[in-house]
């Protein structure tokens, strides 16, 4: 039986790496669906070159482009995001990568699972805003969330056997970003292209600028404590610039386990979709005597300011990861619009933390609420 799958972001980075996955396992993969916001001519392509059952294009203004260019294909095609929330829980769907960029994965990914469909989690930015309800969702809809960050998919393969003993603390290991070792002087002038330079990964735009400021290893400490059931204070972040091991499990017994390869999102995307299979492939293989060196350092947080911001927001719970995310969006946009600085996110981010109205026990809608109002309280920092 074919694995039939869901792509929520097909276009993106994550998107078109997961279906080169698919086409060199025709036997094991199927594509059921495919999603993007505005990503017409790409959506177009991939939908007449894997037929999917439906496509979707979250931005409806173009929904014209893409039914006149499939016509002739047996695809059906929606637009909107109430076609998006629908989609994933067609009866056809095994599977939905969610691979969709920042806080709208949230609403596809509940509704997927309360659909009761697995996920192969791509977008963090879902449990970075409501972890609590995303995770109590699976488990009372018996749904498996399979990390596709590497660092994650890194420690859920360490853990593999290792349900009944308990874990002393995790490392996630950090590139430190293009700008690691600078001083915060030297921070003052980075440009967007400097940030959008990451040495070892090759990724979306937002996702690059994240991990420029380690917003992207904050949400990743969030991601994690959810994902592994974990407190805050067993959840640590080591700078290991070589990306070869991703992650680390340390168990009570002292005792390490790491999980290495080479940096390529194309494997954990394989593993989550193949899990618990590991599929042969041919991609480049680790030679040691290309790293005769792994070093580690210890990460900055009082300089790279979004890593303690991201620590305050996990121990203070309730909505502040939500306004800690929505935040880092608007700011993110502004950055790459050049309109503020580098170091200007971060102390935008931290205003508006103590500005939006903090919920202890955040329902969803209150969550939605809570992004929208700081949204707007942000743009208006942003704009001062
Ligand atoms: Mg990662």
């Amino acid at each position: 039986m074919k694995k039939r799958i869901a792509i929520l972001g097909s276009t993106g980075s994550i998107g078109t790496q997961a279906l080169e996955v698919i086409q060199q396992n025709p036997d094991k993969f199927e594509v059921e669906v495919l999603t993007a916001n505005n990503n017409v001519d790409i959506l177009i392509a991939q939908a007449k070159q894997f037929q999917p059952n439906a496509v979707v294009i979250a931005n409806a203004e173009k929904y014209k482009v893409v039914s006149e260019a499939l016509k002739n294909e047996p695809v059906k095609v929606y637009a909107g995001t109430d076609a998006l929330n629908q989609v994933v829980q067609m009866e056809t769907v095994d599977l939905v990568l969610t691979a969709m960029v920042g806080y709208s994965g949230l609403m596809p990914t509940y509704n997927a699972i309360k659909a009761g469909k697995n996920i192969a989690l791509a977008n963090k930015e879902t449990m970075v805003v409501a972890g609590e309800i995303i995770t109590k969702a699976a488990l009372e809809n018996k749904v498996e969330i399979l990390p596709v960050d590497s660092e994650h998919s890194a420690i859920f393969q360490c853990l593999a056997g290792e349900f009944l003993n308990p874990v002393e603390k995790i490392y996630l290991t950090c590139s430190g970003g293009p700008f690691r070792g600078k001083t915060e002087k030297e921070l003052q002038n980075v440009t967007v292209e400097n940030a959008l330079a990451h040495p070892n990964w090759d990724m979306g735009a937002k996702i690059t600028i994240d991990s420029a400021t380690l917003m992207n290893k904050g949400f990743e400490m969030i991601e994690a404590c959810w994902l592994f059931g974990l407190p805050p204070a067993k959840v640590d972040v080591i700078v290991h610039p070589q990306s070869v091991i991703h992650s680390i499990v340390q168990f009570e017994d002292g005792s390490m386990k790491a999980q290495m390869g080479l940096p390529d999102m194309k494997l954990p995307i394989q593993y989550a979709l193949g899990f618990p299979t590991r599929i042969k492939n041919n991609f480049p293989r680790f030679n040691f005597l290309d790293y005769p060196t792994l070093s580690f350092e210890p990460p900055k947080p009082n300089i790279f300011r979004n890593l303690a911001l991201s620590f305050e927001a996990m121990k203070s719970g309730g909505n502040m990861p939500c306004i800690l995310n929505a935040a880092n969006e608007v700011v993110v946009e502004f950055f790459l619009k050049k309109k503020i600085t580098f170091l200007q996110m971060s102390y935008i981010i931290e205003k508006a933390m103590q500005k939006v109205k903090f919920i202890e026990k955040p329902s969803l809608d209150d969550l939605i609420q809570t992004n929208t109002e700081t949204r707007r309280t942000t743009m208006l920092l942003t704009e001062n």
